[in-house]
């Protein structure tokens, strides 16, 4: 069970919205922080331990250097992750580069950053070469394929994931780069997305530390770093629960007394690439009812659409809904609430149950503070909404402005027509 609270009341959501109208995300600065440290605690018997938070979450600089000054890292896979990371002043060692199907130009920009390339595939050894130099110190991401015997919606089945080598391939890519005269390699893996179950995490955990002492036995190689990716599940639910940090750590703490020690892998710095568990909870997306509509179903429309949340269309996902000032009012109403897009999928909720709600109700939409206005997009010229910051101090700041007509057309020439 968690309690789907928000941080404001109605009437300071009020205030709010006076300045910066619906929608909008706004994020809890002290939850977030809370959070990350809470994180960072449960695993600090673990040598240098470090949670590089996954850009794409949530890609916003104000929030990364939040997270910077908390001793946060960056997780990049795109050209603008990594400029966003030069930005906030992020650079070498607390980047990762964990991309796949990569342009060398981002390769040459993560290299010249002094980030840790995560390779993604055997073949991407000779690209870098063939461009420019390999670095001495790199990791290798692995897809244990049909050999791990689970996986889950969002990612899929290991074998049916675009993913990284395969066990063969991991071994054969060491050999390679040892031979080419790197010294320092790291293992990777993420095999599972928005996981609650703890034992599944703890797995992947396991699997990662048996890969290593058997690079160790086999090659005679040291593997330094061990990254585990992200995939920490929220519970978007309120019937489910959080994951227990605590819970997660001991259990891979268990499996590293066991397994790496005895290896002489005691020293081995661990990883997380967490975006979802680190911001997503303290995000909130608010938007005002519109409309009626009353056919075969109930629909409320609100100012937002999917393009500024597309889990629920995209993958039908759950994201609770509190409509402000109505919290304990009995939810007797089932509503559909959509949004303005041409597509039918464009429903942040199908048959909910809700107080009854009127026009000019305040809706807000929890768990938007990952994959949430980073996965917008301008479909039928709806624009991306601003993103505010509810500061420790009580006060808000605007961390990104509304999108504007003016930056929908900045790509046309209308004067060429
Ligand atoms: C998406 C992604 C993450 C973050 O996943 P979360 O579910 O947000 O924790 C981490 N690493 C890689 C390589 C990813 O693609």
């Amino acid at each position: 069970m968690n309690s789907k609270t928000v941080p404001f009341t109605k009437e300071q959501i009020q205030h709010i919205i006076a300045d910066y109208p619906t929608p909008f995300h706004i994020y809890d600065e002290q939850a977030m922080i809370d959070n990350v440290r809470q994180f960072l605690r449960a695993f600090s018997w673990a040598p240098s331990f470090k949670e590089y938070f996954a850009v794409k979450a949530t890609p916003n600089p104000y929030i990364m250097k939040l997270l910077k000054a908390e001793g946060v890292g960056a997780d990049c896979s795109s050209m603008a992750e990594l400029m966003l990371c030069e930005k906030v002043g992020i650079t070498g060692r607390d980047i990762v580069f964990s991309s796949n199907d990569t342009p060398y130009a981002e390769y040459q920009k993560a290299l010249a950053m002094g980030a840790l390339i995560n390779l993604d595939d055997i073949s991407m050894i000779a690209y870098l070469e063939q461009h420019a130099s390999l670095p001495d110190r790199i990791c290798a991401r692995y897809n244990p394929g049909p050999l791990l015997q689970e996986g889950n919606a969002i990612i899929g089945k290991p074998e049916e994931a675009k993913y990284g080598m395969t066990r063969e391939q991991i071994f054969e890519a060491f050999r390679i780069l040892q031979a080419k005269g790197v010294r320092h390699f790291g293992l990777h893996t993420m095999v599972v997305s928005n996981e609650l179950a703890v034992q599944g995490l703890i797995h992947t955990a396991k699997m990662m530390f048996e890969l290593a002492a058997d690079v160790q036995k086999h090659m005679g190689i040291t593997v330094e770093f061990i990254d585990f990716g992200g995939g920490i599940g929220l519970p978007y639910r309120p019937e489910e629960s959080f994951v227990s940090y605590d819970e997660l750590s001991q259990g891979i703490r268990q499996h590293f007394e066991t397994i790496m020690k005895p290896h002489g892998l005691g020293q081995v710095q661990l990883a997380f690439e967490c975006g979802r568990a680190i911001t997503g909870p303290y995000g909130y997306l608010v938007t005002t009812a519109i409309h009626h509509k009353h056919i075969w179903k109930e629909y409320i429309g609100v100012d937002a659409c999917m393009a500024n949340l597309m889990r629920p269309g995209m993958y039908g996902a759950y994201h609770h809904i509190s409509v402000m000032g109505k919290e304990h009012l009995p939810k007797d109403h089932i509503y559909d609430i959509s949004g303005s897009l041409c597509e039918n999928c464009d429903k942040f909720a199908v048959d909910r149950a809700l107080p009854e709600i009127e026009d000019g109700d305040i809706l807000v939409i929890h768990d938007t503070g990952a994959h949430g206005h980073s996965m917008g997009f301008n479909y039928n010229g709806k624009l991306r909404s601003a993103e505010l910051l509810l500061q420790k101090d009580g006060k808000v700041r605007q961390i990104r402005r509304a999108e504007t007509l003016e930056d929908l057309f900045a790509t046309l020439d209308f004067s060429a027509l």
